[in-house]
C-alpha cells in the first residue's frame, strides 16, 4: 500500500512539476503532458528492464530500481529461485527413482492410462526387448502379443501374476505382474524366474518318475501276496495276519503312487483336450452309488440336481474330484451320516459343485492347510480311513483346471460342506446324451 501511495505521488509530482514549469511560459498543458510523458517515460523504461531481465537472464540478481518495480522484480526473483530449488529437488528425487529402477534385475515398465509405454529400465530391455528409440508410446500388447498376456492385460484382475517365456528369449520363464496406480496408469513387473521353474520342473519330473518306477514292483508284490492269500488257510495263523497286513499295506501303497502320477499328470499337462459338456445327473448319481458302496448302508447319500446347465470339463478329472469329496464324507463321518452331493446355480450365473455331510466337521485353524499335500486333521484316522493324503490337493487342481475354486465350510460338529465354484463361462445349456 505504501509502495502504491509512493507512485502516485511520484505522478503527481512529476504532473506538478509540469504544470508549473508551463505556467510562467504561458502553456500549463504543454507543461502537464510534459510531466505525464516524463513519468510514463520512467515506467516504460523499468517495463523494459524488467521484460530484459526475464527474457535473458532471470536467474542473476533482477536490476536495481526502486519503489514498486523494484518490490516486484524482488518478489519474481525469489519466487523464480523457489521455483528452481523445488525443480531440483524433484529431478533429483526422479533421478534417484530410475537410478535404483536401474540397478533392479528385475524389469520395470510404466505404462500410462491407455496401456502405451513410457518409462522402462535397461532390465525390461534385455528381457522383453524393448527398445528407447523406436518403442517409447507403443501400446504394451503390440510388444507383448502373447494372447495370455493379452488377457490378463485387459482382464484388470492382478492379484495373482502372469508366467510365461520371454518374447526374445523362448528359453527364459518370466513372471509378470501388473500394478495399479494414480490415475489409471500401470506399473508392469517382470521377474527371471527360469531357475525356480528348472528346479520345479525337476521336482515334478522327480515324483512322477518314482511313482512310475514303483508301480511294476507293486503290482508284483500284491501279485503274490494275492496267491498266497488264496493259500492262507493252509499257513499257521500267525503268518496269515501278517500275509493280510502285508496286502493292506501294498494295495495302500498302490493307492499312493496312483494318486501321485495323478497328481503329476495333473500339473504337467495343460488338460482341456477331453473337455465336452458333462451329463451331471449321470455323474452324479454314479458317483453316489460308488460312495454308497464304499459307505456299505452306513450312510444316507442323497443326489440333489438343481442346475439344469451342464459343466464344460473333462469327465475323468471332475469325476476323480467328486469321488474323492464323497470318500471323504464317508471316511470321515460316523455312521447314520447324511450325505448330498449337488449340483445348483451360484451367484453371478455361476455353479457349484457340492458334497455337503452332517458329520462331525472339521476346526476352521486346519482349513487354510487343508488341501496341502498328506496334510492331515488327524494322522492316525486318516491312516487306518485309507486315504493318501493327496485327495483334497487333487480336487483343487482339477478345480483349478476348469477355472474353478474351491470352498470349505466347517465347524467342528456341525458338518462339512466342500464347494466347487464354477464361472458362467464353464457352463453350457446343452447336457449330454
Ligand atoms: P486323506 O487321504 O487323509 O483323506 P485328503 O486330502 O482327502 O486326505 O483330506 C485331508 C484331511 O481333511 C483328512 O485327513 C481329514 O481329516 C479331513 N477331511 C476331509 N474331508 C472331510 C470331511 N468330509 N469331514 C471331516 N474331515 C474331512
Amino acid at each position: 500500500m505504501r509502495l502504491w501511495r509512493r507512485e502516485l505521488w511520484r505522478l503527481v509530482l512529476l504532473a506538478g512539476l509540469g504544470l508549473l514549469t508551463g505556467w510562467p511560459l504561458g502553456a500549463p498543458g504543454a507543461g502537464l503532458a510534459l510531466g505525464l510523458a516524463l513519468c510514463l517515460g520512467y515506467h516504460l523504461y523499468q517495463l523494459r528492464a524488467l521484460h530484459r531481465w526475464i527474457t535473458h537472464d532471470s536467474q542473476s540478481e533482477p536490476p536495481a530500481a526502486a519503489g514498486l518495480w523494484g518490490d516486484l522484480m524482488d518478489r519474481l526473483y525469489r519466487y523464480q529461485k523457489g521455483q528452481r530449488l523445488t525443480q531440483k529437488r524433484l529431478l533429483d528425487t526422479l533421478r534417484r527413482i530410475q537410478e535404483s529402477s536401474e540397478a533392479m534385475r528385475d524389469s520395470v515398465v510404466m505404462l500410462d492410462r491407455h496401456g502405451d509405454l513410457e518409462w522402462w529400465n535397461s532390465a525390461a530391455e534385455q528381457m522383453l526387448g524393448l527398445k528407447p528409440a523406436l518403442d517409447r508410446g507403443h501400446h504394451i500388447t503390440n510388444l507383448l502379443r502373447d494372447p495370455r498376456f493379452v488377457d490378463y492385460f485387459h482382464r484388470r484382475d492382478y492379484r495373482e501374476p502372469l508366467t510365461l517365456a520371454s518374447p526374445i528369449d523362448e528359453r527364459r520363464v518370466l513372471q509378470f505382474q501388473i500394478t495399479l496406480y494414480g490415475d489409471d496408469e500401470r506399473l508392469l513387473m517382470a521377474r527371471d524366474i527360469t531357475r525356480l521353474h528348472r528346479l520345479e520342473e525337476m521336482r515334478r519330473d522327480f515324483v512322477a518318475n518314482v511313482s512310475h518306477e514303483l508301480r511294476t514292483p507293486l503290482t508284483v508284490l500284491s501279485g503274490y501276496l494275492e496267491t498266497y492269500a488264496d493259500q492262507a488257510e493252509l499257513m499257521p495263523p500267525r503268518l496269515a495276519r501278517g500275509l493280510a497286513s502285508m496286502q493292506e499295506q501294498t494295495t495302500r501303497m498302490q493307492n499312493l503312487v496312483a494318486d501321485l502320477l495323478l497328481l503329476s499328470r495333473l500339473e504337467i499337462d495343460r488338460g482341456g483336450a477331453d473337455h465336452a459338456a458333462l451329463d451331471m445327473a449321470a455323474l452324479l448319481e454314479a458317483v453316489r452309488r460308488d460312495a454308497e458302496a464304499l459307505s456299505g448302508g452306513r450312510h444316507v447319500i442323497a443326489v440333489e440336481l438343481r442346475e439344469p446347465r451342464a459343466l464344460v470339463g473333462s469327465e475323468q478329472e471332475i469325476r476323480s474330484a467328486l469321488s474323492n469329496l464323497a470318500f471323504n464324507a464317508v471316511r470321515y463321518t460316523p455312521e447314520g451320516s447324511h450325505i448330498t452331493l449337488s449340483w445348483r446355480p451360484a451367484a453371478e450365473h455361476g455353479a457349484c459343485l457340492e458334497v455337503i455331510d452332517d458329520g462331525e466337521g472339521i476346526d476352521p485353524v486346519h482349513l487354510p492347510r487343508l488341501t496341502e499335500r498328506f496334510y492331515r486333521v488327524d494322522k492316525g484316522r486318516s491312516a487306518a480311513t485309507g486315504g493318501t493324503g493327496l485327495g483334497l490337493a487333487i480336487v483343487k487342481h482339477v478345480l483349478l483346471r476348469h477355472d474353478a475354486r474351491l470352498e470349505i465350510d466347517s465347524r467342528p460338529r456341525q458338518g462339512a460342506t466342500f464347494r466347487g465354484l464354477f464361472p458362467a463361462a464353464r457352463l453350457t445349456e446343452a447336457t449330454a446324451g
